[in-house]
């Protein structure tokens, strides 16, 4: 969809594929970005920030397959990020080729302390330099956003002046982004304001806003920009993003759901309006959020706003029984709105292969022919110990199936003995790289430790084992274990997550999953550094 220059609805600009995967250990492969994509293009984003293509050729290759199979004419906008140099923007427009609507992003840094100690440059020369970089972009496409990295410690007057610049030079956004999660809503509400008020053609321009939640106040900052003429906000699934995270994308929407009508005049619409003001499907968020969780390896809080597992369980026993009395008691929205209730016992024992793939699509996932089998041998696996099969147990079986490129080392076989008088031993077979199949076994602690053990033996790759996790995926005895785990190697951490009834067999997986992503890293050193090294804090 082509965005038009001045809405009177709040566009919505997800950067959970750049931003968000600039989380340490979030990394994606293509695969699992082109998948959350289909995911962001379902929930209704306006814009789809899909990475930083000059930061490395799988980035490049990353938004160039989202541009091509979700930039659509009728899909989001797919923007791409860029730093403000020749280079990077022209790689940035080569990737965004296939899109039917493509967007630039570039950025510099505007407040006195980045120019001094990061860019060495003096105000003016960042000033022509916004001009012409926004003015090359406009060149090789019509949608350009450009922010001035920093907005928040700049000094007031030169922010206007690179701004009115960087519109006359073609910017058709212009995001101001609190880079350090340092401003609190009432200063980051007056910022907005004074640039509405002291741009002199900010009409031409859509505002947005882009922050980071490091004292816990993005949702808010964002809320309160609104309420002062911004209309583009940024943000993630779950709120995932560098150190504290981002704005969450759910939050804000429903935010913005719930109490429209407190934010209807400030979009210039009739108070008592029921009319949305996001195009976000709001039942496809806890799904997205599942989705990004499970990709990612960023498991959610469970008291986390929205979409944490505790979010709609209301245990207290008088909030039970006001509940049970009326709804809108102690609910103020409804835990259908965000599709949390829509996990429905789906397939069985019996499901052939043809209701198994058209769940699938309902679902949102398509997969080629190849890894349609593999999920559909995991299905019937699956069904022989348990009887109902619901669309998370699918979810579970068909992420696992996306994340296991690219796939090493194999784990052929996991066999562990343990008990009260047992010392805990487990023998693993793995296949190599290069197709050997090697055993070998050791003790440990516990069940899973000895398997970690014997996998080291065979792996043989430095690492620390920083964060181990299991929930279950459905409620009941025979549910579906997800174990997540994140390893750290060097100053660089992986994660790696699957699921099966065994958890211990789960945990093998998970583990050999993450160190296919460690062993896929480190032996491909000709990639250039990641995003966050080269500076990209927009
Ligand atoms: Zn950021």
């Amino acid at each position: 969809m082509k965005i038009q220059p001045q809405p009177d609805r709040i566009i919505i600009f997800d950067t959970t594929l750049r931003d968000g995967e600039q989380s340490p250990g979030a990394t994606l492969n293509v695969e699992e970005k082109l998948t959350i994509a289909r995911q962001l293009a379902r929930l209704g984003v306006d814009v789809i920030e899909a990475g930083f293509p000059f930061a490395s050729p799988g980035d490049f290759e990353a938004v160039q397959k989202i541009a091509q199979t979700v930039g659509t004419e009728t899909g989001p906008v797919i923007c791409g990020l860029a730093r403000a140099t020749r280079q990077d923007i022209q790689t940035a427009a080569e990737a965004l080729k296939p899109a039917a609507h493509g967007r630039i992003h570039t950025f510099i840094a505007t407040s006195d302390i980045h120019l001094k100690h990061k860019l060495k440059k003096s105000r003016s020369e960042v000033l022509a330099i916004a001009e012409e970089m926004v003015g090359y972009a406009k060149s090789l496409i019509d949608d350009v956003e450009f922010s001035p990295e920093d907005a928040g410690r700049s000094e007031p007057e030169f922010l206007y002046q690179v701004l009115e610049r960087a519109i006359a030079a073609g910017a058709t956004t212009i995001n101001i982004p609190d880079t350090v999660g340092y401003t609190v809503p009432s200063e980051f509400g007056a910022l907005i304001r004074g640039i509405k008020e002291n741009v002199p053609n900010i009409d031409q321009a859509i505002i947005s806003v882009h922050g980071h939640n490091d004292l816990g106040l993005a949702v808010a900052n964002f809320l309160e920009s609104v309420k002062h003429g911004a209309r583009q906000l940024e943000c993630t699934i779950n709120g995932i993003g560098e150190r504290a995270g981002n704005a969450a994308l759910e939050e804000l929407v429903m935010a913005l759901h719930v109490r429209r009508q407190y934010f209807n005049p400030f979009l210039g619409r009739p108070a008592d309006s029921e009319a949305s003001l996001t195009n976000i499907d709001t039942r496809q968020i806890y799904k997205t959020s599942r989705l990004v969780s499970n990709l990612t390896g960023m498991l959610v809080q469970p008291n986390k706003a929205i979409v944490g597992a505790n979010a709609f369980a209301h245990e207290s026993g008088i909030h039970q029984d006001g509940v049970l009395k009326n709804k809108l008691t102690y609910e103020i929205m409804d835990a259908q709105s965000i599709g949390l209730t829509d996990n429905q016992i789906v397939l069985g024992k019996h499901s052939g292969r043809n209701a198994f793939r058209t769940r699938l699509k309902e679902l949102g996932f398509e997969l080629s022919d190849q890894d349609l089998n593999k999920a559909f041998v995991r299905f019937k696996e699956l069904a022989d110990k348990k009887k109902e099969i619901s669309d998370w147990d699918l979810e579970a079986i068909v992420n696992d199936e996306i994340q296991q490129a690219p796939e090493l080392f194999r784990l052929e076989l996991v066999q562990v003995s343990c008990g009260d008088r047992a010392r805990p031993t487990a023998t693993v077979s793995l296949r190599t790289p290069e197709g050997e199949e090697l055993t070998d076994a050791a003790t440990g602690t516990g069940p899973v430790d000895a398997v970690y053990r014997a996998i080291n033996r065979v792996v043989n790759v430095p690492n620390e084992l920083i964060e181990f996790s299991v929930q279950s995926v459905t409620a009941g005895i025979d549910a579906i274990g997800e174990v997540t785990i994140r390893l750290r190697h060097g100053d660089r951490v992986f994660s790696g997550r699957a699921a099966n009834t065994d958890i211990i067999v789960a945990s093998a997986q998970a583990y050999v999953n993450a160190l296919n992503r460690l062993y896929a890293a480190i032996s491909a050193p000709t990639n250039l550094p990641h995003a966050e090294r080269i500076g990209a804090e927009v």
